[in-house]
């Protein structure tokens, strides 16, 4: 039994729509660069997709001073 034609045209706009997709999550949100990227949760904010280069802006951004505690020890 195979696939009638309409069949195969919606499969193959199924694997289309699922390109697109992984397309769009791997355009970064910062710089706007389709790259490879990873999920990146921003001030405890909805994870949004970044960069190697945004995360590692981020990472910098977020880390003041390296000896500075940002909250002060509970001992
Ligand atoms: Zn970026």
């Amino acid at each position: 039994m195979y696939a009638s034609m309409t069949e195969l045209h919606e499969l193959h706009e199924m694997r289309e729509n699922i390109r697109r997709g992984v397309d769009a999550l791997e355009l970064c949100w910062s710089c706007q660069r389709v790259s490879d990227c990873e999920q990146t949760v921003v001030d405890d904010a909805a994870p949004v997709w970044l960069c190697r280069e945004c995360r590692g802006k981020l990472r910098a951004q977020a880390q003041p001073d390296p000896g500075t505690l940002l909250w002060p020890s509970p001992c």
